[in-house]
């Protein structure tokens, strides 16, 4: 299979941490011990987003890759037979990470009692 690398339109990753981590959990199965490109044997370092190479199938996926092919951004690749090809689309099992979550810790609103005792004004 032909598949397009698209990586520079990066994503923020979703709660599993990276696109390699979603790429496990959604897959359900332990990563390969090679990248996913065809003849290539390096260690797969990174969830990179793909597109099928054809007109008829403008998904988003994720493939592992390792470090030289996860970086050739427009690139088309051809894969190994096999290779699982997970959708990009956050899952209800990951989920987005939440945007701009309020800090946790906020520091407490200044007492405004001792200007409350001010203003009391005895006539
Ligand atoms: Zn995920
Ligand atoms: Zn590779």
């Amino acid at each position: 299979m032909r598949i397009k690398n698209i990586n520079d339109m990066c994503d923020k990753p979703c709660r599993c941490g990276s696109w390699l981590e979603h790429w496990k959990n959604l897959g359900q199965q332990p990563l390969p011990t090679t990248c996913a490109a065809k003849g290539c044997e390096h260690i797969p370092v990174a969830g990179a987003f793909a597109q099928k190479d054809n007109y008829f199938d403008d998904g988003w996926f994720i493939v592992p890759l390792c470090q030289k092919h996860n970086r050739l951004f427009g690139a088309c690749l051809d894969i190994k037979d096999g290779v699982v090809l997970v959708s990009s689309r956050l899952s209800k099992s990951c989920g987005s990470v939440p945007a701009e979550a309020p800090a946790a810790v906020s520091t407490p609103a200044p007492s405004d009692q001792h200007n409350e005792i001010a203003a009391v004004h005895y006539l």
